[in-house]
């Protein structure tokens, strides 16, 4: 079985790929360093794999202890970097934190990679870096923007970072930039799922909190934007179907299919949802009714978003499985799996 170095393993979106990547016969290996992650995680992926994830308890930040993993797992293929603090609000009030964590581990990541002979790696990034885009739906050609938060410059950094050392002359990497859209729900076994740590910033898990009594009310951040009822508008991924588009490009690394030695994509449904269109689908959804108002504008926020995924459909044959209605379905089935 082909090894598979996954940072950020026990996270959110990181321990999707984990189970898509066993059920797509790789060996995922997890790095994590659990600041914003629960080793219960790990009991959730060995009861959806029958068995255990290799884990290791480290910080990408750290060369010495990257160095011992590849050298004890021996023969690791590729890795995927998920490792990075994604708290738009907290970055702005910890810049050189978030600076220093996603845009320092990704470096010295690169490389322990360069060091340890490893070649492919998969990078997560973000639809953040588009900024507030002059067309939609945005391509990937389209010109970035400035990011609205140093989370989002550390992501345009990373990029940066990835896109300079393929130049070089002795550079042996190979990237696939992957720019997320919003990911939404959980595993269908609701064993994993996202774990917001006190109260949540993302539309989803406040939805769920709320609807299951733990939250009063969900504010609606403004509804005058130029949309089609007022509110922002996002492209929401099932995170299983974002799992998925992972091992199409760790798969597309290792065949040396890649036709430059960086690419990048979006992954998103290529559909754009406003927030009461997500409110009513949750409704729908989950059959409860939510309590919800409209409250001023959250400062930052990008008035509409959603991805051309043309270009991930022709060249990786990717394409989402999953309505938005039952992303929120499985949302609401993992919240209640915590409620319990
Ligand atoms: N949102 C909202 N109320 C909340 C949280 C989010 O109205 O309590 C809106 C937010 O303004 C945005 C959308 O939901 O339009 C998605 O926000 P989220 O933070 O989940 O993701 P973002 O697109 O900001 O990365």
């Amino acid at each position: 079985m082909t090894k598979i170095l996954v940072t950020g393993g026990a996270g959110y979106i990181g321990s999707h790929a984990v189970v898509e990547l066993a059920q797509a016969g790789f060996e995922p290996i997890i790095v994590d360093n659990f600041v914003n992650s629960e080793t219960t995680v790990l009991a959730g992926l060995r009861e959806i794999l029958g068995r255990e994830v290799p884990c290791y308890r480290i910080d990408c930040g750290n060369a010495e202890a990257l160095h011992e993993v590849f050298r004890k797992e021996g023969d690791i293929k590729g890795v995927i970097h998920f490792a990075a603090y994604k708290a738009v609000g907290e970055s702005v009030q910890k810049p050189l934190a978030y600076f220093h964590n996603n845009v320092g581990s990704l470096i010295t990541l690169l490389q322990v990679m360069k060091d340890e002979g490893v070649e492919n790696l998969v990078f997560s990034s973000s639809c953040t870096v588009y900024g507030i885009p002059d067309q939609l739906p945005v391509t990937e050609a389209t010109p970035t923007k400035p990011a609205s938060s140093p989370y989002g410059r550390t992501k345009q950094m990373c990029e940066d970072v990835v896109h300079d050392s393929s130049q070089a002359a002795d550079n042996t990497t190979h990237t696939i930039l992957l720019r997320y859209f919003n990911p939404i729900g959980a595993h269908e076994s609701a064993k994993i799922g996202e774990l917001p740590l006190g109260v949540p910033n993302n539309l989803v898990p406040f939805i769920t909190q709320t609807a299951a009594g733990l939250r009063d009310k969900l504010t609606i951040f403004g509804n005058d934007y130029d949309t089609p009822d007022g509110t922002n508008v996002r492209d929401y991924i099932h995170v299983v179907d974002l799992a998925k588009a992972h091992v199409v490009a760790v798969q597309r690394l290792l065949d040396r299919k890649a036709s430059e030695v960086v690419e990048t994509f979006n992954v998103g449904t290529g559909h754009g949802n406003t927030v009461l269109e997500v409110v009513k689908a949750f409704e729908e959804a989950s059959g409860q009714k939510l309590n919800y108002s409209i409250g001023p504008r959250r400062p930052g926020d990008v008035p509409a978003i959603y991805a051309d995924a043309t270009k991930a459909a022709e060249v990786l044959g990717f394409k989402t499985e999953t309505s938005l209605r039952d992303a929120l379905a499985s949302a609401w089935k993992w919240q209640q799996s915590l409620v319990r």
